[in-house]
Parts: structure tokens; sequence; C-alpha cells
């Protein structure tokens, strides 16, 4: 049975039970009687879930990891993780990650003002908190207030400007002072579509020449006792391990270096992010070619080696990484809202007395296809429908002719399919099912929700939520409801071999689960033709079950018009001044316009059709 990849990206969190995909636990609630229950509570459209124990589970994991790593090694420095919010900064998620971060003194990384301040309000007292990114004289200046306010703060700086603008601070502030970070420029850089922030031309850090210089200026100011950390990051979704190694034996020579030079309290080193996730569904497109394990032995194990060839204490590592410890808590819900083609059912033929010669071949295709002579019948269905557009051009057949042909070749590969199902992993067929494949229509906007998808072609993992019992026939493209044709998810034989089910949604409803999509998406997602961030919910995990312990639903058109700075009282205004100069109704009909006006306004965007 199709357990699409489950195997190859599901680590573990779920499983498939009678048919319906269901949280890993012991009490193992299905996905689609969590919806259900949503649902049955007024709320339609699509539906962001957000589970916080895979929240704490990824927390717990690299923490794990490079624990025992440390011990299998003998390793002297302590391992420190801070969690970047430019990743996901929505409530709902930073909450739960600084709650289920405390007794591993997890701490935050900010990359702006707003960032910084974010993270002062938050972060768990005493775990630490690093900056990077440009940095102006007042966000420097913030910085001082946190380390004066008590927080473990350093701040990286990305520049010899910055340096300047710190040394300069430090004189006007109060006595406690910000640790000083420096981000060196490797040589070395990352691999994957996200792997722009390393290397020698990256948009950051500081050239050998130039550390060189930072050290000197940082002496001369009295400063030096203040600059503990070097800072590196190769880049997101780090999909080799070779790069990093490259990155560790780079950065750990430079920080040795520098603690020769003089820097004496130089004792961390920040790996950044990078830690990959596995996204892909398909085995013929696996990405991440390491595990967490693998990546915490490099680390310590090459540090180590660095600092006992150079006679230094072992470093402190610190890591950033976002993507790896937020991807897997959110799973998209969207429901199906229309199946196109079954515009092309059965009931939708309409032969005539005397038919072309090619629709009376098809009716025969379609009445004696079986699996023995499947393929045939469908090459020869794929042909003669070529030769009935063609024939339409010149017209030799009408519009019915025509119709009756789509339907027939429509039916028989649907058939055909059915039939060949379990060989579909032969390459024609793959072909031809692209050119019967069935587009659904969904209930989510593209851009709002998988922006990565959109701008960087990154595939998520996909699957409906229950039927997984029985068989998927249909070659997939998936429709978001904006009106950007840019808004699809094409199937793709070698890429994206989605096959989701042959349903009627007169009779049934069916959802469908896009998941790993904690990282990145929630911020990155845009307000394209206005529709906004999904309804959320967060649940936990119980022992009987669960607990929708958060909701909240999507902004109102009224809020997003306001978001964008519109006067709302004035639109509400002219929408209710136009009403009332209306001269083609009556009193008793303004006044109930008036009411669903109000009632419009004050919804969301997503479409209620049925689902
Ligand atoms: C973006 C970023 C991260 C997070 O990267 P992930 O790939 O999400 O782990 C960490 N550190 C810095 C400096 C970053 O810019």
């Amino acid at each position: 049975m199709n357990d699409y990849g489950l195997s190859i990206w599901g680590d573990g969190n779920f499983k498939i039970e009678s048919g319906k995909i269901c949280i890993n636990s012991d009490s193992t609630p299905a996905i689609i009687d969590i919806v259900k229950d949503i649902r049955n509570q007024g709320y339609r459209g699509p539906l962001l879930l957000r589970f916080p124990h895979l929240i704490k589970k990824q927390i717990s994991q690299i923490y794990t990891s490079f624990n025992k790593a440390k011990k299998e090694f003998g390793y002297e420095g302590k391992f420190n993780a801070v969690y970047p919010l430019k990743v996901n900064q929505y409530p709902g998620f930073v909450k739960n990650i600084v709650r289920l971060g405390k007794p591993y003194n997890y701490g935050l990384e900010a990359g702006s003002k707003a960032e910084l301040l974010l993270a002062m309000a938050h972060n768990n007292d005493g775990a630490p908190i690093t900056v990077n990114g440009f940095k102006d004289k007042e966000l420097i200046n913030i910085g001082f207030i946190a380390a004066e306010m008590g927080h473990n703060i350093t701040l990286t700086i990305e520049g010899l400007g910055e340096l300047e603008a710190i040394i300069s601070t430090a004189k006007e502030r109060f006595a406690p002072k910000p640790n000083i970070g420096l981000r060196i420029r490797l040589h070395s850089a990352g691999s994957g579509i996200w792997a722009k922030s390393g290397g020698i031309h990256s948009k950051f850090g500081l050239t050998a020449t130039e550390l060189i210089e930072a050290i000197n200026l940082l002496k001369k100011a009295g400063l030096i006792e203040q600059f503990t950390m070097i800072h590196f990051h190769i880049g997101s979704q780090i999909t080799e391990i070779q790069p990093l190694k490259k990155a560790l034996v780079e950065a750990g020579n430079i920080y040795a270096e520098l603690r020769k030079m003089g820097a004496v309290n130089l004792k961390a080193i920040n790996l950044g992010g990078g830690l990959a996730i596995e996204y892909s569904q398909f085995k013929e497109v696996v990405n991440r070619n390491y595990t967490l394990n693998e990546y915490a032995n490099d680390v310590v194990y090459l540090l180590k080696t660095i600092a006992t060839q150079k006679s230094e204490p072992e470093p402190d590592i610190f890591i950033e990484s976002g993507r790896f410890v937020s991807a897997s808590h959110a799973v998209l819900i969207a429901p199906v809202l229309e199946l196109f083609s079954q515009e092309y059912s059965e009931d939708k033929l309409n032969l005539k007395k005397k038919n072309p010669q090619l629709i009376t071949e098809l009716v025969d295709l379609h009445a004696n296809i079986k699996p023995s002579n499947a393929m045939e019948y469908l090459h020869d269905a794929l042909h003669h429908l070529e030769s009935v557009l063609t024939l339409f051009d010149l017209g030799y057949v009408d519009l019915q002719d025509r119709s009756n042909a789509e339907v027939l070749v429509y039916l028989v590969g649907k058939k055909a399919l059915a039939m060949l199902g379990s060989k579909a992993n032969s390459y024609e067929l793959l072909k031809i099912q692209k050119q019967v494949q069935e587009r659904y229509l969904i209930n989510f906007s593209m851009f709002q929700s998988l922006p990565d998808f959109w701008g960087l072609k990154q595939n998520f993992p996909i699957m409906p939520l229950d039927k997984l019992n029985e068989p998927a026939t249909l070659a997939a493209s998936l429709w978001d409801i904006t009106c950007d044709s840019d808004g699809e998810i094409a199937y793709n034989a070698d890429t994206n071999p989605l096959f989701l089910h042959d349903v009627d949604l007169e009779k049934e409803e069916y959802f469908l689960g896009f998941f790993l999509v904690g990282a990145y998406q929630e911020v990155l997602g845009m307000k394209h033709n206005l529709f906004t961030h999904p309804t959320e919910a967060t649940i936990e995990i119980t022992e009987s079950g669960y607990e929708i312990a958060h909701l909240l639903e999507s902004q109102s058109i009224l809020d997003i018009m306001e978001d964008l700075d519109y006067d709302i009282y004035e639109i509400q205004d002219t929408l209710n001044e136009r009403l009332e100069k209306s001269t083609l109704i009556n009193e008793t009909q303004k006044k109930q316009i008036l009411g669903e006006l109000y009632l419009f306004l004050n919804d969301n965007s997503y479409l209620k059709t049925i689902q």
C-alpha cells in the first residue's frame, strides 16, 4: 500500500492505522479526527496544526546527540544551542519553544531589532542570546541594554564598521557589556539550493585581514576580554556533510590562531544553522546524506582534533539550527474542493446514433479493456484522441464528437491505470499518467502556506489523511485557490509522482496534509489575493488521545485591510453609503444586505463551498 514515503520523511512521527494517518504515540489519534473535531466547531478552510511534542522531540534530539558525542570523545567544551527567530516568529511556536527549551537552557538567536526585543522579552533567564545580521548603532544599543538587564548575550559583528560602533557604544553605556562575536568569512561553502551564506564571496563575515584588524581594534579599546565567540553559517538545509567538515577545520584553525594573537577569552565556535531535514517523499529524490548523530560526532571530533594539534582548549560549541527544530511541528491541512476531471464521468457521454469511426473504436476500447491489453488500449486511445482533435480543427467532427472522445479517452486511461497500478513504476506508464492526470482544487493558498514551493521549487510531503488502505489511482496535480497560474503543484513523473484517490466529493470529504511546513513557510507566506495565515490549532497529545490547547482563527478581511493601512471605517462607511444610494432595491432588502456585508467583512477569505 502507498505510504506516501512516510518511511523516508516521517522520522517515526506518524503511522498509518486503519487507513488513516495517525500521530505515533500510545493513543495514536488520527489527524482526520482532530480535523473533523475542529471543523465541527464551525471552522472552515485550511487549518494549520501545531504539535508541541514534535518540537520537544527535536530539541531533545539535538542535546542528546551532542552530549553523547561529547562523552564518546571526552570533549571538554560545553554545548549550547539557540533557536533563530527568523525561521518562525509566530507566538504559537515561539512560546512553545521557549517553554520546552527551558530544561536545556536553550536560547534564542535574533537578526534584527524586532527579533532582539522579542528575544529579550521571551528568552529563558540565563539562556544565551546571539545576534547576527547587519547592525546599526541603535541595534547595538539594544544589545547593550539586554546585557544591562542581565541577559547572556553575544553580539556577532559582520564587518569592521559594526565593531567601531560597538567600541563607541561601550564608552557611553553602563558597566555590564555584551559579549562580542566575530563572523568569519570562510572559503568553504555549503551545498543545495540555500547555499549562499558561505564562501569567500558571501554577503557576511570578516576576511583574514579584517580579523587581524578587529583583534587590534578590540585590544586598543580595552574590549578584547569581551570577545568570546567566532561564528559562521554556511547556508540552510546543508544536504551533504562534507562542506561542513571543511568549514569546521577552517574555523577551528582560525579559533586557534586568534587565541594565539591574544584573544584570551575566545572560547566558543558558533556553527550557525543548516542542519537539514528530509523533505522528500519519493526515494528517487532523497536529499540529505547524513544523520544528526553523524553531524554531532563530526563536529566534536574535528574540533577536538584541531584543539589538540594547536594545544588550545577545546572550544564551547554553539549551534543555531532552526529548520531542524521547527519544520516537523506544523502540518497544514487543506480540504479538496473539486476534482476537475469529474466532468469526464460516464454520464457525460452523449453518443449519437451514428458516430464517427474513431468514436466507435474508442467505445470498443473502453468496453473491452482488460489487464492483459491495458497498456496497448491506452496507447490506442491516446492516439485516437490526437486524431479526433485534428479532425475537429479541420472541421470534420463537431463539438459533441470531440466531447465524447475526451470523455472516452479519460475513462480508458482511468481504467488502464487502475489495472496497471501495481506496475506504476514503468517510466512509460508514468508519462501516460501525466496525460490523464486529475486536477485537484485545494482550499489553500500556495503563496501563503508553501512559499518555498513557489519561490524555490522545494517539495513538501503531501498525503491524504485517510483512505490509505485503498489504492490511489489518479496522477494528481494540485491547484490552489489563488487566481495565479503559479499556484500549482504539478504532477511530475520524475520528481513528483503523486497519486491521490478517486473521490466523489458530493458524497464524502477528502483532506490533504502538507507536512514539514513549520520552518520558514509561515513567516515567508504572503497575502497574495489577500488570503491570510490559516486558522491554527495547537494540539497536545495525551494518554487518551489529544487536546486542542489553543485555537486561533484566520484573520478577517477587515483585519487584512487594516494591515495594509486601509481605513476600515471609511471602507465600511463607503459600502454603506453606496448601498443606501442604490435605487434598485427596497429598504428591507437593504437591511438584509447590510447584515450580509457585515458578516463577510468579519470573516476570512477562504472558500466555503461545501468544504
Ligand atoms: C538563517 C540562519 C540560521 C538558521 O538556519 P537553518 O537552516 O534554519 O538551521 C542560523 N544562523 C544564522 C546566522 C542564520 O542566518
